[in-house]
């Protein structure tokens, strides 16, 4: 049998499964990419998984507008530690509803705060309430992934610059990497006290930028300068922590 020929039978089996799986109600854009996959999804579950998978961007952005709904939870501030929820270095993006005290309990995403529905969707299409098994939206686990690891989707980001430095304006190179606009020390020593939606944003799209390797070492080497002027930015210690309610 020739690739071709398996993919389709393949494909047409997947189709039956999904078809057979697939309840009344399912989000129009996840099952319309599923159908454009070379390779079918054979389960609800995996087609939503794929298309937030493949749309980073968009679930980048709908996590921060989820965590705009949700807000900054009373008395949180942004820490620094090893106790759970909590991020051991300013690298990672702060998640206030993966503490312990600021959690929401089953069925609340914890990357956003919001309600979790059917198949990690983020609005109730079925009407049938939150699922209390579930942890996060699917589109926030890609979210989570895109804030930690932006590098993955260089391609992606170098296409949105139709392929143009952000710092020089030149042709992007091969060898061409992300770089946060603001730089991440700086959020934690600079901009900590900005609303944690806010703050989300220094991990999205609006402070990533593709650079080409050069620009890059000279922009880490004048931001190494500015660090090592300024006062050391205080990791473990800084801030004091916040009361925890209740
Ligand atoms: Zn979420």
């Amino acid at each position: 049998m020739k690739m071709s020929e398996w993919r389709a039978e393949r494909n047409r089996l997947a189709l039956a499964r999904l078809n057979r799986a697939l309840p009344k109600i399912f989000p129009a854009p996840a099952l319309i990419h599923a159908l454009a996959r070379s390779f079918t999804p054979a389960m609800p579950r995996r087609a939503i998984d794929s298309y937030w998978r493949l749309h980073p961007i968009r679930a980048d952005r709908l996590a921060r507008a989820l965590a705009a709904r949700s807000g900054t939870p009373d008395g949180w501030t942004w820490r620094l530690g090893a106790e759970q929820g909590l991020a051991a270095t300013f690298r990672a993006p702060p998640a206030p509803y993966r503490e312990v005290a600021f959690s929401r309990g089953p069925g609340h995403c914890c990357v956003c705060g919001q309600p979790v529905y059917r198949f990690g969707w983020h609005v109730d299409l079925w009407d049938a309430g939150p699922n209390r098994n579930a942890a996060w939206h699917t589109a926030c686990v890609a979210a989570w992934k895109f804030w930690n690891a932006p590098s993955d989707q260089v391609r992606l980001l170098k296409r949105m610059q139709v392929r143009r430095c952000a710092q020089t304006g030149g042709r992007l190179w091969k060898t061409a990497e992300v770089d946060h606009r603001v730089p991440l020390f700086r959020v934690w020593r600079e901009h900590r006290d900005r609303s944690w939606p806010e703050l989300l944003g220094f991990w999205g799209l609006p402070n990533l930028q593709v650079i080409n390797r050069e620009a890059h070492v000279e922009k880490c080497a004048a931001e190494a300068g500015t660090r090592k002027r300024g006062v050391t930015p205080p990791l473990l210690t800084a801030g004091s922590p916040p009361a925890a309610p209740g």
